[in-house]
């Protein structure tokens, strides 16, 4: 059965990052995405790296079963060439890359994974994640320490178990294969996207937008729109689709752009067998972004670590909250002595009476009172006076507010 491909790879820096450190690759039968990392150094060199050596497989393969054993080899072979390129740049210590792929071969897949970028399967309009985030919160919900929700905002939810790099020269690398089915889409994506926009989503625009690149640059343009704090980077690709004309492998991120050798950073014998490398140590560190664990002891203090973190953020709310509490408390108690040093004058129960407080009510609390009520009968004032004290007369003080009161006795007896 002759099946066609048709793909699509889209990288972007996203909108906080300076240098997009992903990687993107979209060939004739390998499928692949990689996002770097680098303490002191270039994530984006160990992307490109892995990158540019796993390429190299992309080729027909007799079975699933075959490719699957290239993606593990090739696998090795980038981690073997992240230990030695770090060996002869020790400014690159702590570089790594997570690395997703997948290798279409007729019916079936071949696919190879480590870290937490992701490969998911649209079959039939529904989509499921494939893969398994090689992440300290995944092992935190595996072992039943925290929920699946409370994952979604943990802090340390970036941080890598298992990556390519110097730190393992034998990592763990998943790969299995798996059946694919005419109409199957399937996504490849870094956690520029999977952690940044919802399942859902992601879901809704596979399962409608038509074309692998159409669906790929809304995909990345998602991201975009909810602020894009990661690079972000997303391979799609659709099993027997009509091509249109013969396919040409697509590298995007970091491995596309074209590196040239820092002769400053080079050993001379070892120029040669890394010719097209340009480092970067003059990047500043980005935090601390993988570990490697080695026993629960470690996991235990972590946890303990972030109870601790927790514990220390609820009482600083709860402080936070009782001032504030006190603080309004305190506006209120100064704003009612203060309606309460006004006077004026006006009607109650027929007479001319001075007020103490303000005319305005907060909702149903009247914010004045009668202060004295004379014996003044408002309807012996002229018409226009007891328009004025229906209407109430402002006073600056309160003998003013007597002042006024004497005004309008003298009127009235006249
Ligand atoms: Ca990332």
């Amino acid at each position: 059965m002759v099946t066609s491909i048709r793909a699509a790879a889209v990288s972007h820096v996203g909108k906080v990052r300076s240098n997009n450190q992903d990687s993107g690759y979209a060939g004739s039968s390998l499928f692949l995405v990689a996002d770097g990392m680098g303490g002191h150094a270039g994530g984006d060199v160990a992307s490109a790296i892995a990158t540019n050596r796993i390429k190299e497989i992309d080729h027909d393969y007799p079975t699933a079963e075959d490719a699957q054993v290239a993606l593990q080899s090739a696998f090795l072979a980038a981690n073997g060439l992240l230990s030695e390129t770090v060996f002869e740049h020790p400014e690159l210590t702590g570089m790594g890359t997570t690395v997703s792929a997948l290798i279409r071969v007729d019916g079936k897949v071949a696919l190879a994974h480590i870290g937490d970028s992701r490969i998911y399967l649209l079959r039939d309009g529904a989509l499921k994640q494939v893969t398994t985030d090689h992440t300290f919160v995944q092992r935190l919900v595996d072992t039943g320490r925290i929920t699946e929700e409370e994952a979604l905002t943990h802090p340390r939810r970036s941080v890598l178990m298992r990556v390519l790099g110097d730190v393992d020269s034998s990592p763990e690398i998943d790969t299995w294969t798996a059946e694919t089915l005419p109409g199957d889409r399937w996504l490849i994506c870094s956690d520029g996207l999977s952690g940044v926009v919802k399942h859902d989503l992601i879901a809704g625009i596979l399962a409608n937008v038509e074309s692998p690149k159409a669906a790929a640059d809304r995909l990345v343009r998602a991201s975009l729109d909810a602020g894009a704090p990661d690079n972000v980077t997303v391979v799609v690709v659709d099993i027997d689709r009509p091509a249109d004309g013969a396919q040409e492998p697509v590298t995007v991120g970091s491995a596309a752009a074209p590196m040239q050798f820092d002769q400053e950073h080079a050993s001379h014998t070892r120029a040669l067998r890394l010719p097209t490398l340009r480092l970067h140590p003059a990047r500043p560190a980005t935090g601390p972004t993988h570990f490697e664990p080695q026993t629960d002891d470690y996991l235990d203090e972590l946890i303990e670590e972030d109870q601790r973190r927790a514990r220390r953020r609820k009482l600083t709310w709860t402080l936070s909250g009782l001032l504030l509490v006190v603080a309004i408390a305190l506006a209120a108690i100064l704003g009612y002595e203060w309606t309460q040093s006004r006077y004026y004058v006006g009607e109650s129960d027929g007479r001319v009476a001075v007020f103490q407080g303000v005319q305005q009510s907060l909702g149903p609390i009247s914010l004045s009172h009668v202060y004295t009520r004379t014996d003044i009968p408002v309807d012996e004032l002229s018409a226009y006076e007891r328009q004025q004290v229906e209407g109430t007369i402002n006073a600056s003080s309160l003998d003013d507010a007597r002042r006024i009161v004497r005004q309008l006795a003298d009127d009235s007896s006249d």
